[in-house]
């Protein structure tokens, strides 16, 4: 185990994860072996899930939404134009049905009314001066504008503090060299994660999926870091490039820890099978600043006592129940947010999570969600929802006789799709014999699935494109029309 480096310096400039401004860090700080990077914090987590810890968070909430309504002008107008009266939202189920979502076409609004009235994209509900800005990211926005998040000195702090705990996680510690693959310069995963790898004294080698593989592959093999972080399908290419570029297998580049995100598979037991014994590594997937366990049982959330959460039905948003398996559409609330840069209540970007509230069995605290599918991605097919994530998981289930890449052909805008649903998707090398059978066989490992079924067109393996950012599963085939 790596000695830490200058614990009280470090410990200094935590600030927010322990007491603030405390000037000696805690005794447990110095134990490297320690289960969790912030103890008192990640310890008190089960606190939040119990009867008392939701009245307290539903305490701040309500003051949160007043504070939210004096500090920014924005929700001021549109609280207003929704006739609520902060004091007037007295439960969930009000917060739920008066306060607007914050979705990602009001995120998109709120962008280009403010580059209409202040000549910049940032957003109307952007609170403080620019010149208080330190870091602007970008989701790769596949049409349109990108959408930003942006931070201010303590937001980036508090960025830092929960990547800090959920990288703790694997197994990253002060010292550790991290090769940082994912896209840096539009993807909140990018340039984030290298601040919060500095801020628990690890050293991050940020070369980022966009230098390209043979860079990548030159960087690992010179500086020998115990750890890689990138996209799973980019892992993927990695086991397929490193012995033509290099003339070394993956595995013989000494990576102890493989943390992969940004897309789905990470979660998934054949991939992280497959990417595990191919780079001799421990695999961990990542969403934001949440971590899969070595249970695998889903991403942990590391810094729930901060936030108030909500699950949606998808179609109606009517609030459903928090507990053990329910599923829904997730919604944010910093308890924090009025102080924030750019404040926002009830922030929706989409996603559709399954929720699970018990203890998990790697005996780490936590709250855990797994992604069942995006809202935008939903498809209906003759009336019945089916999401992209869960086509995903049926084709990386058949890996090796699938290589794992697939297409979904889509001949008209979604989400109506006219059956079939078509699927262009690659065979495995061994299989290049016996294609009926394996369409019969996964046609029916399809339709167990999402009880669809869809048409496949076979690929060669190799013959789609191997992303080094997001793999994009849609063929949109009606704009070639
Ligand atoms: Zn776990």
């Amino acid at each position: 185990m790596e000695k830490l480096p200058d614990v009280a310096a470090l410990a200094r400039q935590l600030g927010q994860g322990t007491e603030p401004g405390a000037a000696e860090p805690p005794a447990w700080f110095a134990d490297p072996n320690r289960p969790y990077w912030n103890m008192d914090a990640e310890l008190k987590l089960e606190e939040f899930a119990t009867l008392r810890g939701q009245e307290r968070a539903w305490a701040r909430l309500r003051r949160t939404i007043r504070d939210v309504y004096d500090a920014s002008p924005y929700w001021r107008q549109r609280l207003d134009e929704a006739g609520v009266v902060p004091e007037a939202v007295r439960t969930p189920t009000d917060y739920a049905r008066m306060v607007p979502l914050f979705d990602k076409e009001a995120h998109r609004q709120s962008q280009e009314d403010s580059l209409a009235a202040h000549g910049h994209a940032l957003g109307l509900h952007l609170r403080v001066p620019l010149d208080q800005l330190r870091l602007i990211c970008a989701t790769s926005g596949t049409t349109g504008n990108p959408t930003y998040y942006i931070y201010d000195a303590n937001g980036l702090m508090g960025s830092n503090e929960v990547y800090a705990r959920a990288l703790w996680r694997t197994g990253v510690r002060p010292g550790m060299r991290v090769l940082h693959g994912f896209a840096l310069s539009m993807f909140a995963a990018g340039v984030p994660v290298v601040h919060a790898l500095n801020y628990m004294g690890a050293c991050a080698i940020p070369v980022g999926a966009e230098a390209g593989t043979e860079r990548l592959l030159l960087q690992a093999s010179l500086l020998k870091p115990e750890v890689l972080t990138c996209t799973p399908s980019y892992a993927e290419y990695l086991i397929e490039k490193a012995p033509q570029v290099t003339g070394r297998e993956i595995g013989a580049f000494g990576f102890k820890i493989l943390i992969v995100g940004g897309e789905p598979g990470g979660s998934i037991p054949e991939v992280r099978k497959k990417l595990g014994e191919a780079f001799g590594a421990k695999v961990y997937d990542m969403q934001g600043p949440a971590m899969s366990c070595d249970a695998n049982e889903g991403f942990h959330m590391s810094s729930m006592g901060g936030s108030w959460y909500e699950l949606l039905d998808p179609d109606t948003k009517e609030l459903r129940p928090i507990e053990d398996g329910a599923t829904g559409e997730w919604v944010t609330t910093s308890l924090s947010a009025a102080k924030g840069v750019a404040p926002v209540l009830r922030m929706a970007v989409g996603d559709l999570y399954q929720l699970f509230t018990e203890p998990c069995a790697c005996g780490k605290t936590g709250w855990r969600y797994r992604i069942v599918g995006r809202v935008d991605d939903m498809l209906k097919v003759k009336g019945v929802m089916v999401y992209p994530a869960a086509i995903t998981k049926v084709v990386q289930a058949h890996y090796p006789r699938l290589t794992g890449f697939y297409r979904i052909v889509l001949d008209e805008p979604p989400p109506r799709v006219v059956p079939p649903l078509r699927l262009k998707v690659e065979y495995g090398e061994s299989e290049a014999g016996r294609l009926e059978a394996l369409r019969n066989e996964l046609e029916d490992a399809m339709h167990n699935a999402l009880k669809i079924r869809p048409e496949i067109e076979w690929l060669a393996p190799g013959s789609l494109d191997r992303s080094v950012h997001k793999t994009q599963v849609f063929e949109k085939a009606y704009l070639e029309k």
